[in-house]
């Protein structure tokens, strides 16, 4: 079945090569598919081998542990590359870049979604974590979601009649494949001058220089867990090459050679410290996988 994949099969593939933050020990088998039949066999395949399945878009809020990913890893970065537009709706398929995305659009004069400016990700990745900022989230423009089930079949999930986005759950073991967003019609200059707003706000408050996998933790209700992580002393803390950023305390970063021991050890210290300075859960928001 894998040898009827027509995209890329590898074996004992770094998944630090596919992460945002260069952290991450090999998948056992790693697998770029060409389309949504090449997911398919992959699926089928690892169905058949009892083994598990990973999935990875553009890596950019994933920590891969160092003994890395056993079964197969899918990685749909460019894969389901496309997006077409119909009027002031766009299919997108799960590989797009977002941003590419948001720049193909602008040249059509359709915007709206610019708070999603600057958010690295693919849009399997973005949906699948809601991204967004404070002035919204990708759920906020779906209009319907696709996605594969682990028997080959496809779903759809359609937003709407009280129902939100944010209702939506994929079943175990699904790809999402694509979606369907909503634009509207907006003059090009007026997008441009808003993304180069939103971008000169991030570059200021985000360490986007190095290598990082955005916010680690979700902000407790009301309050900002960089806030948090910095009142508890923590900005800039190291463990070898990993760093509590000193521009932006709930991003870690990875100033070379960091290990995924080294990033967890950094967000025990965190979790405790913020528990015992204002008894605080933090939650995660950065997905960690692998051994
Ligand atoms: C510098 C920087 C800044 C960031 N700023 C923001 C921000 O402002 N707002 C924000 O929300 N996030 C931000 N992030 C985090 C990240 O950009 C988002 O979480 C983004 O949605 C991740 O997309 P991805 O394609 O890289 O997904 P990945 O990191 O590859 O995957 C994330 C999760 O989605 C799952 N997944 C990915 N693709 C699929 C698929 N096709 N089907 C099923 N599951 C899938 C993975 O299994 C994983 O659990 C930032 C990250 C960085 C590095």
């Amino acid at each position: 079945m894998l040898g009827e994949i027509r995209g890329e099969v590898r074996f004992k593939e770094p998944l630090s090569f596919h992460t945002s933050l260069r952290i991450g020990g090999a998948a056992d088998i790693f697998v770029v598919p060409q389309d949504v039949d090449d997911i398919r066999h992959a699926l089928l395949f690892a169905d058949r081998e009892q083994l598990p399945v990973a999935v990875i878009g553009g890596g950019n809020n994933l920590l891969v542990k160092d003994r890395g990913i056993r079964g197969v890893v899918l990685r749909l970065e460019g894969c389901l590359g496309r997006a077409e537009f119909h009027g002031e709706e766009a299919v997108a398929g799960a590989g797009v870049s977002l941003s590419s995305l948001i720049r193909e659009a602008a040249a059509l004069n359709l915007g709206g979604i610019e708070c999603l400016v600057g958010v690295p990700a693919t849009i399997g990745g973005a949906l699948a974590m809601n991204a967004g900022t404070a002035d919204g989230n990708i759920g906020d423009f779906v209009s319907a979601v696709y996605y594969l089930h682990p028997d080959g079949t496809i779903g759809e999930f359609k937003p709407g009649n009280g129902l939100p986005y944010t209702a939506f759950h994929a079943p175990a073991g699904s790809v999402l494949v694509g979606c369907r967003l909503q634009f509207h019609r907006r003059p090009l200059a007026e997008i441009q001058k808003d993304i180069k707003q939103r971008l000169k706000t991030k570059k200021s408050t985000q360490p986007l220089a190095l290598a990082s996998a955005g916010c680690v933790w979700k902000n407790p209700p009301g309050e900002l867990a960089t806030r948090l992580i910095e009142k508890a002393g923590l900005k800039g803390k190291r463990v070898n090459g990993a760093e509590i950023s000193a521009k932006h305390a709930n991003f870690i970063v990875n100033r070379g050679g960091a290990m995924a021991a080294d990033v967890l050890a950094l967000m025990e210290m965190t979790r405790e410290r913020v528990h015992a300075h204002f008894k605080l859960q933090l939650q995660l928001e950065m997905r960690i996988v692998g051994e």
